[in-house]
Parts: structure tokens; sequence; C-alpha cells
């Protein structure tokens, strides 16, 4: 058995008037992650993690936001592609973990949802998905609220 790890690390800047979607579940705020996707950046955290665990380039290589294809889309679709490009190269995905860190919305009520919909994406028990939520303290511009930012690790297994 092999197994690989890999890292992942995203950021969004918050605005009005725009749907707020992390983890593939919808907020009911008035503002939202400005992006050319729907800018969920826990998702696309996850999805750089699972392709640096493949030794492949980043999620930005394979969906630019140059492309008019991926605007607006469901990151839960990029996701499934991955983890279905990984699947092609002979990885399975093992587990995952992931930070959040937001100043604004409280994130622990839609924590649940957001491993069912993801260990959905990823075709693994929902028992392996790890999602955690932090403030900044107050600290920088993340603390002010100007943005909400992804870490993410999963491992992997090539069969
Ligand atoms: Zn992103």
């Amino acid at each position: 058995m092999s197994f690989r790890i890999g890292h992942g690390y995203d950021i969004h800047r918050l605005v009005s008037g725009r749907p707020l979607v992390l983890g593939g579940v919808k907020f009911e705020v008035d503002y939202g992650l400005d992006g050319h996707s729907d800018a969920d950046c826990l998702t696309h955290a996850i999805c750089d993690a699972l392709l640096g665990a493949a030794g492949l380039p980043d999620i930005g290589h394979f969906f630019p936001n140059t492309d008019p294809t991926f605007k607006n889309i469901d990151s839960q679709v990029l996701l499934k592609r991955v983890v279905a490009s990984l699947g092609e190269r002979g990885y399975k995905v093992i587990n995952l973990d992931s930070s959040l860190i937001a100043e604004k919305p409280k994130i622990a009520p839609k924590l649940n949802a957001m491993k069912t919909v993801l260990a959905s994406s990823l075709g693994i028990p929902v028992e392996a998905v790890g999602v955690k939520a932090t403030t900044n303290e107050g600290v920088g511009d993340l603390g002010r609220g100007l943005a909400i930012a992804a870490h993410a690790v999963a491992l992997i297994e090539q069969r």
C-alpha cells in the first residue's frame, strides 16, 4: 500500500450580493464570497489537498477562472471531477480534515450538513470527513471579516 498526503489553502473576499456557499452548503446571509465559481473556499482547499496529494497541479490549472464554463459553477461538481480524476490515476481518498477561518457567519450549526455534502462528493463515509471552524480572533483582514479562508489536508491511497 502506498499512502500520500496533500495540503490545500484558499481564500476569497466577502462581498455583498453574492450567495455564501461553504462545503456545498448555502448560508442564509446577505453577503457571500467573490469569485468566478460559487467561490466555495472550503471545497477549493479540499480540491487542492487532493490534487497535491497526487502530485498534480492546483485547481486553477484544471478549472481556470477565465473559462466561462465554470462561471458560478457548484464547486461540488469540481470536487467530484477531482475525485474521478484521482480514481483514473489509481488513487482512492481515505480521509480529509479541514479548517475554516471565518469571523462571520456562525459556522457551527452547518458543520454536520457540510460534512454530509462533502462525504457524498468524495465518496467516503461522513466519519472520514473533518470540518472545523474558527475565527481569526479579530486579527488582520480575516479578523475584520473581509474574507473567509480554508485549510485542508487529505490522505489518499494508491491501489
Ligand atoms: Zn477558490
